[in-house]
This record gives structure tokens, sequence and C-alpha cells, in this order.
């Protein structure tokens, strides 16, 4: 794949729409249109599930260890591709190449990992409760699956979504974000090279206003046996109702409200560098990014003293720069929405003492607030951009409190060096995932997702296929 510049040529994927008409995909850094892509809409979709369910018999059918070697082949792919899928990925999606390179990487991972754990599916028997019969748990692909994805993690994803699924033995019709549809297509065209059938894994693409019919047609058609859905709560829930009428089991990974809680006994430089990396990584673009820092007495002017000096130097700018940290939010509304916030905490009595303004185009200069509010909005809801918003707290009991204090159950890290007060807190603190004197936690290998209005289910790890499985008893009489 030839390295990306102004305009990028789509894959060469069949993808047709009905109306002939397409969308533009523009370049956050630079405002361009990079590619125009197919509007789709009900009957495309449509068209799409029926050649998912055509495909799925033989794939089912396919040994575990068979359809592990075109996932491996894939992942495989995906690195050899790593720079031309990371640029057309910053160019897209905006964030640093350095991130866009670990993001194809961890992309990349799940095919590999979901393929072995494919082999892995093991069923049950259970001692028996009647002397003539014998009882036997299987485990069966759910079928036809559907995915849809949202714009932050353009590449990783639509594979964190499939390559569970097709792992064991489903196939799956993708819509991802009209923002940045070209690296799931991209990644698509390189299943197919690895050797995929046609129909196992499809991408629909459409417009902001073509997602509800898109979606409309993944929700009711009856083929569909299953959603996996990233992005806002609220679509979550739209689409968890959608479901509910043909009771289609759903895995949801929605937002999040992480607390990021610095203790007096913490080791300063590395909860330091676990803010940094989980505040402003993908310019805080990220579910599992610190939304709310919280920091003891003790620490208080120490950590935020550091942390002004270090987020004084990440540089701003386009993302295919080698020196950027911070590239451009994703569209206007997320500055308008990083504007409000700020505004409004400075208003509830929040300090500025970093930033705190645009600078032209989509970017945002990184900014601190302290002195946040617990009713700011920056505290009640994501604030999706390089805004650390902090606050004091006394108390292992205060901060606790404060932590829980939301609808949200994603994330949260604590930095502290008593062992007795991690484990109080691992069981106190009401998230999926625990970063524990570390800001970074995302691997192929553990089970991410959330509690409360945050989601359900598991991305990840052998807990994350089972979400693509049904178990099956059976009953054998007359032995
Ligand atoms: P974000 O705020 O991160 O953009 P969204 O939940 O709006 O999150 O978007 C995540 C994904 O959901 C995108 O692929 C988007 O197109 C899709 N989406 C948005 N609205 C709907 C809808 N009504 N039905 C189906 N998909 C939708």
């Amino acid at each position: 794949m030839a390295p990306m510049s102004a305009t990028v040529d789509l894959p060469l994927l069949e993808l047709a729409s009905d109306s002939g008409e397409t969308f533009p995909v523009d370049n956050p850094a630079t405002g361009e249109t990079i590619a125009e892509v197919p509007r789709m809409g009900a009957a495309e979709t449509r068209r799409a599930i029926a050649r998912a369910e055509e495909a799925l018999p033989k794939w089912r059918a396919m040994l575990a260890k068979d359809r592990a070697r075109i996932l491996r082949r894939w992942a495989d792919l995906m690195m050899e591709n790593e720079e031309g899928l990371a640029r057309l990925l910053t160019t897209e999606q905006g964030k640093p190449l350095a991130e866009s390179h670990t993001e194809i990487a961890y992309a990349a991972s799940f095919y590999e990992w979901f393929g072995e754990e494919g082999k892995r599916v093991y069923g049950d028997t259970i001692p028996t409760y009647a002397a003539d019969r014998r009882i036997v748990v299987t485990k069966d692909p759910v079928g036809v699956t559907v995915g849809i994805t949202p714009w932050n993690f353009p590449a990783a994803m639509p594979t964190r979504k499939s390559a569970p699924a097709l792992a064991a033995g489903c196939t799956m019709v993708l819509k991802p974000a009209e923002q940045t549809p070209l690296s799931a297509l991209a990644i698509a065209q390189l299943g197919l090279e690895a050797g995929l059938p046609e129909g196992v894994f499809q991408i629909v693409t459409g417009a902001a206003e073509d997602a509800p019919l898109i979606g409309g047609e993944m929700t009711s058609n009856h083929t569909v046996r299953k959603l996996g859905f990233t992005g806002s709560t609220e679509i979550g829930k739209l689409l968890m109702a959608q479901c509910a009428k043909q009771v289609k089991k759903v895995s949801l990974e929605l937002g999040g409200n992480a607390p990021f809680i610095v203790f007096d006994d913490a080791d300063l430089e590395e909860a330091v560098t676990g803010a940094l990396i989980c505040k402003f990584r993908n310019s805080g673009q990220t579910c599992i990014s610190a939304n709310r820092i919280l920091v003891q007495d003790g620490i208080y002017d120490a950590f935020v003293s550091r942390l002004v000096d270090e987020v004084s130097k990440l540089k701003v700018g386009n993302g295919l720069e080698p020196e950027t940290k911070v590239g451009p939010l994703i569209e206007q509304s997320a500055v308008d929405k990083v504007q409000r916030h700020v505004g409004d905490a400075i208003e509830r009595g929040g300090e500025l003492l970093l930033g705190g303004e645009g600078i032209g185009g989509l970017f945002w200069q990184p900014t601190i607030v302290t002195n946040v509010s617990a009713d700011a909005a920056m505290s009640c809801e994501e604030t999706f951009g390089p805004v650390a918003g902090i606050a004091r707290f006394k108390t292992e009991e205060q901060a606790v409190h404060a932590a829980n204090n939301t609808p949200y159950g994603l994330a949260t890290y604590y930095y502290t060096r008593d062992m007795a007060r991690i484990w109080r807190l691992s069981e106190a603190l009401e998230f999926g995932i625990h970063g524990i004197n570390t800001g970074l936690i995302s691997s192929e290998v553990v089970p991410f997702g959330g509690v409360k209005e945050s989601g359900i289910g598991r991305e990840g790890s052998k807990y994350g296929i089972e979400e693509w499985l049904e178990i099956k008893y059976l009953c054998m009489g007359g032995v």
C-alpha cells in the first residue's frame, strides 16, 4: 500500500451504492476531502446480510484451524502494510502517526489472538441427573452478525468486533463511522487477500444521515442474530431497544467517565506520565481517557505543577509531522463541546492554568483546569478532548464516592503504593477496567468492557469469544 498523500484511492472492494451517490471523507488536520465513499442504505444492507447468510454454512463448518490460518494471514498482511495503513488512519482520523502505528499493531493482534482462541471453544460434559441419560454442552457460532463502530479507533474497532465473531464461525456485516470508513475498507480488502471467502466479512458505508437506515435494517432483519456496537451511550441505548424487538444478542461498548485518582503515596512521576498518556493520547478522544483527575491534598500542588510542565511541552499539529503529540479533533462539534466544557468549568469556579482555546481549524491547545467542581459538565460527561480537569480530595472514602458518582463504569485509574488500599479500591470502584499505577491498559489478551451505562459484554481475551457463541445443551436418553 503506497503512502497516502492528499487524496486516497478507495480499496478495490466491490462496493456499490444503489443511488450512485457518495459522501466525502475529510482529513481533520487540513479540511481537505481525501475520498468519496458510497452512500448506502437499507437495501444495500439487506443484500449484504443475505450474502452473509449464504456464506455462513461453509464458514461455520470450516475447521477452526483453517479459519485461524486465514485470520493469521490477515494479521500478517496488516503488519506488512503497517506504514500505509497507519498513514491512512492518521489522514482520516488525525491522530499522530506513532499512535496510528500502535493502533494498527493492536488491530492486527485481534485476528492473531482470536484465530487461536477459536481452536479452544471447548464444550462440557456434566455428571448426569438420571442413569439412562448423558449430558453434553456444545458451543455454536451465533450466526449472521452485524457491527457498528466509531471514528476514534478506525482500525481497532472493526477488528475487535470481527475477529472474535469470525473466529467463532459467525459472518459479519460492519458499518464503520462516516468520519473514518477508509481504514475498515482497507482492512476488509486485506481480509479478501488473506483468503477470506466472499460474504464472510462485508462493509456497508454511509453518511451520517444513512446511519439510522443502515442500523434500522441491521436491527430489524430476522437473519441477524447479534449486534456488536461501540459508540455513544445514547445510540447504544437506541440500538439495544431496536434489538429488543427480536431479542437479538447485543454487545455494547459505550461511553465512559474515567476517574484518575492520585493518592498522597503515589509515585509522582509515574502518576504524571500515566495522566499524560491516558488524558492526551488521541487528543483525549477515547472512551477510556481520564476524564476526572482527582488528586489528594498532600500531593496536589506537586502533581499539578509537574503536569503543567509536561503538558506545556506537547506539540500540537498534523499527525503526519513527526514531532506532533496532539492532533486535531475529529470535527467542529467536538471543538464546540470542548469549548463548552472549559467555559462551564471556569464559570463554576475552575482555574485555567494552561491552554483553554482553539488554535485554528480543529486544533485545540492542550488545557489544564484545576478546582473543577463535581457538577461541572466536564465532571459529568466525557469531554473527548485534550483537556485535563483536576479536583482535590482529602480521604479515600471521598475519592471512592466521587469516582463512583456517575452512571458510567468503563475505566478507572489509581496511583498508590499501598497494597491494602489497592485491594480496597479494586473492590469498591464500579468500573470494568482498572489501571493501577498505569495509564495504559489495552491489549488483545484482556477483557475490555464496562459496567452500568458503559455497556454489556467484553471484547478481547478468552472471554471475548463467548460473546459470539451460543451454548447448546444436549440431553441423550436411552443410554
Ligand atoms: P460518536 O458520538 O462517537 O460519533 P455515535 O454513537 O454517534 O458516537 O456513533 C457511533 C457509530 O454509530 C457510528 O458508526 C455512527 O454512524 C453510528 N450511528 C449513529 N447513529 C446511528 C443510528 N441511529 N443507527 C445506527 N447507527 C448509528
